[in-house]
């Protein structure tokens, strides 16, 4: 028997990670929904001080809606010269929510005399899953520094400027096969894995 799974997100590219994920660790059983496919609830803005409070909350409010198990994400870039900012607020980060270019262009300013040797940062990742009366949050990470100018088309929001500590090219330059292997949001999504399969298993 086929369970569904709701991910509370509108992306398909995030639904088709998890889907990628799942299939890379034989986990067969689970069919991802986003919300387009489930009728409408009020979802609640982000407010949360950190990425996993805001994953939790978004992960209870679609469980809690839909009846199905949920898992939601919250991610951003945390940037230690910024005393870990934009953080929770990376997507809002120039004032205008989702604007990646005002975003980069601020950061870049925000970090103008900055040393190349205190330019480090990490993608942040809190992926949650809510099932069953559980609660399962997941973090992960993905080092690396900031660069001075942007490189690559591939990604969204900070890729052009980040630089993995593994890589010689920004996050914009990888394929999203290779970015899938190593991004903060695969890493966390592999860590819900244990509890994914539980929802298989009567
Ligand atoms: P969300 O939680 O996926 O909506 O991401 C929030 C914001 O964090 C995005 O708008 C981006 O600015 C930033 N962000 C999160 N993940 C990534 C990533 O993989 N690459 C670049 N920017 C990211």
């Amino acid at each position: 028997m086929t369970r569904r799974v709701l991910v509370a997100s509108r992306n398909p590219k995030k639904l088709n990670e998890l889907r990628r994920i799942l299939a890379d660790a034989g986990i067969a059983g689970l069919e991802i929904v986003g919300l387009d496919e489930v009728p409408p609830y009020d979802e609640a803005p982000e407010t949360g001080a950190t990425f996993e409070e805001n994953a939790l909350a978004k992960a209870r409010d679609g469980a809690a809606a839909t009846g199905l198990p949920c898992v939601a994400d919250d991610s951003g870039i945390a940037v230690d010269a910024l005393n870990g900012m934009p953080g929770v607020l990376s997507a809002r980060w120039s004032g205008r929510h989702g604007d990646d270019e005002a975003n980069n262009a601020l950061l870049l300013a925000q970090l103008a005399d900055v040393p190349d040797e205190r330019r480090t940062a990490r993608f942040v990742s809190a992926c949650a899953l809510v099932a069953d009366g559980t609660e399962t949050i997941a973090l992960g990470e993905w080092p690396g520094r900031i660069l001075r100018t942007p490189k690559g088309h591939n990604g969204f929001g900070y890729d052009p400027l980040f630089l993995p500590d593994t890589e010689s090219r920004t996050a914009a330059e990888l394929t999203p096969a290779e970015k899938d292997t190593h991004s903060h949001r695969a890493r966390a999504l592999r860590a819900l894995l244990p509890a994914l399969q539980s929802l298989t298993t009567p």
